[in-house]
């Protein structure tokens, strides 16, 4: 259809959603397909057109390197408009843990939360683990569904827990993921283990908790997973936990790595870059609900950790 006369002479303009994706029309370092080639062909897609039928490029997480790839791998000419807006969810505090190996010890307090809440028939609040890959994604959730399992039924563990990546069945357990987090009801599933196949284009709805268990590969994957809390109209804080242990930062990039150890605030880092470098941070108060580090500064005299940044405390106690 896209090669017939009708179709080429009436294409009046090509829309790219989430175009900060152009990496995935490349094979990447650990597979030599492409994520979605689709993405490569953006630029040779553009010539069954006319001449000129524009093209309209949309993202929420662009920085300007991005940009420059955009522009190359859409063909733009260089008479390109952008058209920015602002990108800062201020009901969502930025935590970084570093935490000394890789252990679900640092997630305990989201687990024993989880217990206490079928315990106590009370509601728990809806989370995503992010992991950089497959595997450490497939260990989280044996090991997380082997403590659960201790303390509730079995039944309801795996009710309560789902594992999302590149290779999940589309037509069942994707469809039973997406179908949870985009709900507004009460839903059984609570903690969902994902890799970066989880987010694109899918509006997720009501979700406290978006942790990493790692960093992501660098910032704009981090700003766009952590974009997933506090949607909708959810007005209580919502939280981006990052817990980053030794082997988990290799092979990061230089920015993330810079997030990580920023000792400036993590909120102002993350989305400066995304916001022609221009943030008012001073619009969340008090500031300790803007990051840990605007925290550990905090005098306002109300305010104290949450007890999932404690365990670094504990973790510098060691080192
Ligand atoms: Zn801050
Ligand atoms: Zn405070």
């Amino acid at each position: 259809m896209l090669l017939t006369k009708i179709f080429r002479e009436n294409l009046v303009c090509i829309v790219v959603d989430e175009v900060h994706k152009v990496t995935w029309g490349a094979a990447s370092s650990t597979s030599d397909k492409p994520f979605r080639e689709a993405y490569s062909q953006i630029s040779s897609f553009r010539s069954i057109g006319r001449e000129k039928v524009p093209i309209l490029a949309l993202s929420a997480t662009i920085d300007g390197d991005l940009t420059k790839l955009v522009v190359n791998s859409c063909s733009l000419s260089n008479r390109f408009r952008t058209v920015s807006s602002y990108v800062h969810r201020r009901n969502v505090r930025l935590s970084v843990v570093k935490i000394k190996k890789k252990d679900l010890n640092s997630l305990t307090w989201l687990l024993s939360d989880l217990i206490e809440s079928y315990n106590g028939n009370i509601p728990f609040p809806r989370s995503i683990i992010f992991c950089r890959s497959l595997q450490l994604a497939g260990w989280v959730y044996v090991k997380i569904f082997k403590i659960l399992k201790q303390s509730i039924p079995e039944d309801l563990s795996k009710l309560a827990l789902g594992l999302f990546h590149s290779m999940t069945p589309e037509n069942k357990n994707k469809k039973i993921i997406l179908d949870a987090l985009t709900s507004d009801d009460d839903n059984p599933l609570k903690i969902v283990i994902a890799t970066s196949s989880l987010g694109c284009g899918v509006d997720m709805k009501n979700i406290t908790y978006v942790i990493h268990f790692g960093p992501a590969y660098d910032l704009v994957d981090y700003c766009q997973q952590v974009g997933r809390a506090g949607r909708g109209n959810m007005e209580s804080l919502c939280h981006g936990i990052l817990y980053s242990y030794s082997d988990g930062r290799t092979q990061i990039s230089e920015k993330m790595k810079s997030y990580i150890n920023s000792e400036q605030c993590l909120r102002r880092f993350l989305y400066a870059p995304f916001n022609n470098n221009e943030i008012t941070i001073e619009s969340v108060v008090p500031a300790h609900k803007r990051c840990i580090v605007c925290a550990v500064k905090c005098k306002c005299g109300s305010c104290e950790l949450f007890s999932f940044e404690k365990v670094k405390l504990l973790a510098s106690a060691i080192s």
